[in-house]
């Protein structure tokens, strides 16, 4: 194996000569940014791949996370996973909204609908959920609890480009989902995301709001901020369309032989696939467990030292950070499922030009612990 260095991930780009006539078509046009022509063809295309009725372009997936929550007016309290990634409780912090976090289901990572009840209280407005490793959550139990309790539901499916359950795209549950384009995603317009709409009054809504609440030349009618999608983005997004399906399936055969050659170790434990045979491989968690010879935090260290960045992906949970260290619901989940897998998980490295070298070597790296205690 070379020395070069093996991260977690690596943004898929296409051809650069195949990106070139979209800069012509732009330097040419002058039009860079404000819903041009690429934004509009790019809603309409992800509409289609993704199955869904209507989509709104943001520059990133935080300010669309933040603007959803404007959109549906939320406040008060907002039910939450810890076992995610930052931006999901920020945002809420950046509307002035307290997270209240609820432990996980340790086979799904997601939230765990048997546990949202007993943190509602009269300040509860909605729950925002993870689709963790775009493994879908519990939707229909989610959205019963939100019924019964008359609370919006936003969906932070961020790592979930793509996922479909029996009934069709993941992204048509709860009141709105959001989506991340970040070039560490499955699909990248270098920074980028999206807010899945139900209907075009919520859109036009949400249209206005991340242009600054114009409405036309002269009518303002929110506080909106600036979250628009350039057209450079936009056109990125056009062209990854095209070799989305291509990256998907070389992401598949990477987590099908990580799964053939690491399920058999003692240990090691990777996360069941039963009802995920829309999922888009996002990424490839493992848990080291107490029978594994190195903890887990050793074997990230062990492949640190042989160039390979693996991530843990989530530790710390987000409740352990400092802004939300101090609040209620984060210290009860000092024996939680989450706390446990954040202590365990490790991310091996899956992208679509992921080397079989560097994969056998990883799974190498891994499975030689086991044979040293044999021996
Ligand atoms: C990446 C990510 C975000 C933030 O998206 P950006 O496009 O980077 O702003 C939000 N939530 C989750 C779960 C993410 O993984």
């Amino acid at each position: 194996m070379t020395n070069k260095p093996v991260y977690v991930t690596q943004p898929d780009l296409p051809p650069l000569e195949e990106f070139i006539p979209y800069l012509e078509e732009i330097w040419s046009s002058k039009v860079l940014t404000n819903g041009g022509r690429f934004h509009q063809e790019l809603e309409s295309a992800l509409c289609k791949y993704l199955g869904v009725e209507h989509i709104s372009l943001f520059t990133n997936g935080t300010i669309a996370l933040i603007t959803a929550l404007q959109a549906l007016r939320i406040s008060g309290e907002v039910i939450t996973t810890p076992y995610s990634f930052v931006a999901t409780a920020h945002s809420l912090l950046w509307n002035g909204i307290d997270p209240v976090f609820v432990d996980i289901d340790p086979k799904t990572m997601n939230l765990d609908p048997k546990k949202i009840e007993a943190a509602i209280t009269n300040k509860t407005t909605a729950i925002m959920p993870v689709h963790c490793y775009g493994y879908p959550c519990d939707t229909h139990a989610i959205q019963e609890i939100a019924d019964q309790y008359n609370l919006k539901l936003i969906y932070d499916a961020a790592h979930a480009f793509g996922v479909k359950d029996q009934q069709g795209s993941i992204l048509r549950h709860g009141d709105l989902s959001i989506l991340s384009f970040h070039a560490t995603k499955v699909f990248n317009t270098f920074e980028g995301g999206a807010i899945i709409c139900p209907d075009r009054k919520t859109k036009e809504h949400i249209d206005h709001l991340k242009n600054f609440g114009f409405v036309n030349e002269t009518t303002v009618v929110a506080a909106g901020i600036n979250g628009k999608m350039n057209e450079v983005q936009s056109a990125m997004g056009l062209l990854q369309l095209k070799h989305i399906d291509a990256a998907i399936g070389k992401r598949k055969l990477i987590d099908g032989y990580y799964r053939k050659n690491l399920e058999s170790i003692p240990g090691i434990r990777c996360m069941n696939m039963v009802g995920n045979q829309g999922g888009n491989y996002s990424y490839f968690p493992i848990f080291i467990d107490d029978d594994f010879p190195l903890t887990r935090d050793e074997l990230y260290q062990k492949l640190k030292n042989r160039n390979i960045f693996t991530r843990r992906y989530f530790y710390p949970l987000i409740s352990e950070f400092p802004m939300y260290r101090n609040l209620t619901s984060s210290k009860l989940l000092m024996d939680s499922n989450a706390k446990a897998a954040s202590m365990k998980v490790l991310c091996l490295p899956i992208y679509p030009d992921l080397s079989s070298e560097s994969q056998q070597a990883i799974i190498e790296l891994i499975a030689e612990e086991c044979l040293a205690i044999l021996d």
